[in-house]
């Protein structure tokens, strides 16, 4: 098919969106570990997962062997309402740069959550309604997932309860009334509404919160009402499952026009974006069929990935979750004060953690005035105005495609746009006023976390 027949966007009709979700652990030789119950060491059980957890998504993260499941038809209808996702070929930005790459990219904010999260939260917001379930409790960093999942419970009429990073609580008061509009509870995180968050405050007065913080708000608020589950928008196996549906759909867009990306680039934050966006191609790679290399790009100032230590660990700041095997920086991690940029999650997924010492895929870390750099460019160019996680893997897709320039490589580079950045006009500010600034932890800075992972049997 020759070059101008690609249109700029490609779209796909109701019909095409995928019926099922992909399972990347199905296809994994070596299984991502398990979750452990931190007072026994021992693999949580369906049993104790299910206090914390609806049913049907324990059995969904406890799953390493059904490669398709089901997407149920109330969730199909859901996603009707702002899938297909368009798949577009970034003419514009690759005129810009003068560079021979094909880049295209999968435009996830298409809907007024302004991210990839509502592929999840009306996924497990379903699942808890239909446990007969009263409600639901999360935490939400910059806000993007406490809003989604807002919409999913408004949707369905579940109530739902939001422990809000304080910091975010205070410099984002418009994302707080999406979710208040949407019938949510918004509480900012510490709080004294737990008895997680009064000894948090007790031992850290002042403090202006962490999502690892307002995680254990949330889960004790779960476990302490009847009724009540505790769901996240992230790092979890359930949670790449649902945003598996990125990638099926930019596979089915690409297959259209025979499009074969080189190169898989997608930001990493605790990893449900790039986990569902690489799914299908990964799958393809761990079943020997195909060849991509896949980049995760994170912040230099939460590295995960490229300085953190494959260890078991806790999801939480007041240690009383599972405890996950992921590249981690220690659950006490939190970034500088002057990061902007989001994906500030001290962990990663465990499944990416796996494919990742595996050497399945690469890991980088970018600057954040750099990110705001390809923010501008990207803005300027294609129109859309991107959030700052999801300009990380603008910079990186722009790096590879200005290396393509010098070598004359014709590559096709695909990147996930997980978001819209109208939200993050304060991050913005900064950089428009010259006033960010970066800020790359020390190997001193690191030290605390990593001493304080737990000692879990069998782990050096
Ligand atoms: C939450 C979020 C991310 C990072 O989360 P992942 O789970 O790593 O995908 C990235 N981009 C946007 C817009 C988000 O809201």
């Amino acid at each position: 098919m020759s070059e101008q027949k690609i249109p700029y966007k490609i779209y796909l009709s109701e019909n095409e969106i995928p019926k099922q979700w992909y399972n990347l652990r199905a296809d994994m030789k070596i299984k991502p570990a398990p979750l452990l119950n931190p007072g026994t060491g021992k693999p949580l059980t369906a049993e104790e997962m299910s206090g914390i957890f609806c049913e049907e998504l324990v059995q969904q993260e406890l799953d390493n062997d059904t490669p398709f499941v089901d997407i149920p038809q109330e969730i199909q209808d859901f996603y009707k309402m702002y899938r297909p996702a368009p798949l577009v070929r970034a003419y514009c930005l690759e005129k810009a740069l003068g560079t021979p790459a094909k880049i295209y990219y999968k435009f996830e904010g298409n809907n007024t959550s302004g991210s990839h999260k509502l592929n999840s939260a009306i996924a497990q917001a379903y699942y808890a309604k239909k446990q007969g379930l009263k409600g639901v409790t999360t935490e939400t960093g910059a806000g993007q997932w406490g809003t989604a999942l807002s919409m999913a419970c408004a949707y369905l009429g579940l109530d739902c309860k939001v422990y809000m990073v304080k910091v975010s609580y205070e410099q984002k008061p418009f994302r707080r009334e999406v979710m208040r509009t949407y019938g949510a509870d918004v509480t900012p995180s510490p709080s004294t509404t737990t008895e997680v968050g009064k000894r948090i405050l007790a031992e850290h007065p002042g403090t202006t919160g962490s999502l690892g913080c307002a995680i254990s708000e949330a889960v004790e608020v779960a476990v302490t009402n009847p009724g009540y589950r505790y769901v996240l928008g992230s790092v979890l196996n359930q949670v790449l499952l649902h945003q598996s549906i990125i990638g099926l759909e930019t596979k089915t867009a690409l297959d259209k026009y025979n499009i074969t990306p080189d190169v898989i680039i997608g930001c990493a934050g605790g990893g449900s974006n790039l986990g569902g966006l690489i799914a299908p191609f990964m799958g393809e790679k761990l079943r020997g069929e195909k060849d991509y290399r896949i980049i995760a790009v994170e912040p230099a100032s939460c590295p995960s990935f490229t300085r953190g230590k494959f260890a078991y660990d806790f999801c939480d700041t007041g240690m009383i979750c599972p405890l996950a095997k992921m590249y981690t920086l220690g659950s006490s991690f939190i970034p500088s004060a002057n990061h902007a940029g989001g994906l500030r999650f001290h962990g990663m997924s465990s499944t990416l953690s796996q494919l990742y010492h595996d050497g399945y895929m690469e890991a980088t870390s970018v600057e954040q005035t750099s990110v705001f750099e390809a923010a501008e460019q990207f803005a300027r160019t294609e129109g859309i105005l991107p959030a700052p996680e999801s300009s990380h893997a603008i910079r990186v897709a722009i790096d590879e495609a200005l290396k393509c320039k010098e070598t004359g490589e014709e590559k096709t580079i695909l990147f996930g746009l997980t978001g819209t950045g109208y939200f993050d006009l304060v991050a913005y500010q900064k950089f428009n006023d010259g006033e960010m600034t970066d800020y790359i932890p020390t190997d001193e800075d690191l030290k605390a976390g990593f001493e304080a992972l737990p000692k879990v049997p069998g782990q050096d």
